[in-house]
């Protein structure tokens, strides 16, 4: 038995699984593969179709915004958000949370002015700033609702001042309950909690384009893959399938209402384990803790046990649970697929082993 603990990609359901492995070999009785239909056939129509109206669904996104499933990762992402929406004399905000934003942040600047807002640089992104304020004109202000690497999350969205909302939520995409109209423009790497790498989800607000001067080359406009229906070029087919499969679950579960229900009983969980034990110390402020990525270290003067534990979780089946090498110590990540049972599997390890060296 394996506990897949990993931050990205990561664990899959496996129903997912072995739908898509089936699949490859033949797609719904057709006697052909994924991998060898043709994009523009009703075959893949119809995946891309049931993803884009599963979103909605899920997500519950009113009829202003357009679905999008683009090559390229979140990555292109910081690069096309500010390339379709920040003319040169615009002014973009944007919050420093974690390694991500700050990328967001150098790419934008290519594009306009950007105004880094606040920052938790200063503490190692360990807390989510509250203390700042957005003062048109501004563009738009970026977020990054889950940091990742630093287990932070924002739980609260302080802004509600007609100013935009792009928000990167690669890794708590689908995982809670929120109000997806507070956002003009979402974007997700599929490969944390939606899917496979290789396809990135854009929700957008058709309002929001058409605004700036610059020519944009047509695979990297939004117009343009609203217009040819994520088409413009051959989507990524079989990632774009395993997303498919991945919303189906997600609603066989009950939906986001349900998963994030789930999604609080794991967390609470293992944050209760890790303050309770005498050994371990999570790294983050208490009111900013992911319910995605768990990070934690050892106590001051408890160190040493710090490759111990590891070696413990290795013999136990328990992969991915090595922070990230900026944090250090441990980093478990709770997503969607993760089963509550591989949650009480690591705290019942974790308890075990501060007994034997607490
Ligand atoms: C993983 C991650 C990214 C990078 O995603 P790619 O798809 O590899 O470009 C960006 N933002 C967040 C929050 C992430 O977790």
């Amino acid at each position: 038995m394996v506990h897949n603990f990993n931050a990205g990609p990561s664990i899959l359901p496996e129903q997912v699984l072995k739908k898509a492995a089936q699949a490859i070999l033949n797609f719904n009785d057709t006697g052909l593969s994924i991998l060898e239909v043709g994009h523009r056939t009703p075959l893949f129509e119809s995946v891309l179709d049931e993803a884009r109206s599963l979103v909605r669904e899920l997500m519950e996104i009113g009829p202003e915004y357009e679905v999008l499933f683009l090559h390229g990762g979140a990555t292109t992402q910081f690069m096309q958000v500010p390339m379709n929406l920040l003319d040169d004399a615009g002014t973009a905000a944007y919050i420093d949370t974690g390694v991500w934003s700050s990328k967001a942040i150098q790419y934008a600047r290519q594009f306009g002015n950007v105004k880094v807002l606040a920052s938790s640089k200063d503490a190692n992104y360990t807390y989510i700033p509250t203390d700042f304020s957005v003062d048109p004109p501004v563009t738009y202000l970026h977020i990054t609702t889950n940091n990742t690497i630093y287990g932070t999350e924002w739980h609260k969205f302080p802004f509600s001042h007609g100013v935009p909302v792009v928000a990167d939520m690669s890794s708590d995409i689908l995982s809670r309950v929120i109000d997806h109209s507070r956002f003009d423009l979402i974007y997700a790497g599929a490969q944390k909690n939606m899917g496979a790498a290789g396809t990135t989800l854009v929700v957008i607000k058709r309002s929001l384009l058409g605004k700036v001067q610059r020519k944009i080359p047509g695979i990297l406009d939004y117009q343009k893959h609203i217009e040819a229906g994520s088409m413009l070029n051959t989507p990524p087919v079989f990632a774009i399938y395993v997303s498919l499969l991945t919303l189906q679950w997600l609603k066989e579960q009950g939906g986001v209402a349900a998963i994030d229900k789930l999604n609080t009983e794991k967390a609470s969980l293992l944050y209760a384990t890790l303050d309770s034990l005498p050994i371990f110390r999570p790294t983050v402020a208490t009111q900013d803790r992911s319910r995605m990525n768990v990070c934690f270290v050892m106590k001051d003067g408890k160190q040493e046990l710090e490759q111990l534990f590891l070696d413990r979780c290795k013999k136990e089946g328990m992969v991915g649970v090595k922070g990230h090498r900026s944090v250090g110590g441990f980093r478990v990540s709770l997503y969607n697929a993760l089963p509550l049972s591989s949650v009480k599997d690591i705290v019942a390890v974790m308890e075990d082993f501060a007994k034997t060296h607490g």
